[in-house]
């Protein structure tokens, strides 16, 4: 399969979605890239996180389109990535110019700001995050000189 990925509002941070999207596809042979106009793709991933972003205007060349993130499923987010594509380790080679790893320490947040959706959509709980999927790591290797957001 050829698959496209979108990251419809990107600005310099890399789609963790994404990169797992990318990660479960090119495990099972599939050629990814960023997905380009002029291509005709099996399957077009589009992840967008602010529902005020623009949406691409471009014609997408697709058999498939499948669109995730609170940008478009507002305010609760939508489907989760499936079990066997949110615990892949991501494919970081999709933004070479991150020079970092990402995760989460936590879901959700006691406070209620007004504009966000975190604690509506992962509770008011701080819950624990199964970060190690996300540097291909496990517990006892966990480097504190990793950065993490
Ligand atoms: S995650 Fe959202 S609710 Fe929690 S402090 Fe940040 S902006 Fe406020």
């Amino acid at each position: 399969m050829k698959i496209g990925l979108i990251d419809v509002d990107g600005h310099n941070w890399p789609s963790l979605p994404l990169m797992k999207i990318s990660a479960y596809h090119k495990a099972r042979g599939d050629e990814v890239e960023a997905w380009f106009p002029m291509n005709h793709y099996d399957k077009v991933y589009m992840s967008k996180v602010f529902p005020g972003s623009a949406d691409i205007d471009s014609v997408i060349y697709a058999d498939e389109i499948e669109r995730g993130g609170t940008g478009y499923f507002y305010p609760d987010g939508g489907p989760p990535l499936p079990e066997e594509i949110e615990h892949t380790f991501p494919d970081y080679g999709l933004y070479p110019e991150a020079g970092r790893a990402y995760g989460f320490l936590t879901r959700g947040c006691p406070r209620q700001c007004g504009f966000c959706i975190v604690g509506k959509r992962r509770g008011r709980s701080p819950g624990k995050s199964p970060i190690y999927p996300s540097f291909g790591m496990d517990s006892g290797k966990l480097s504190s000189s990793i950065p993490i957001f």
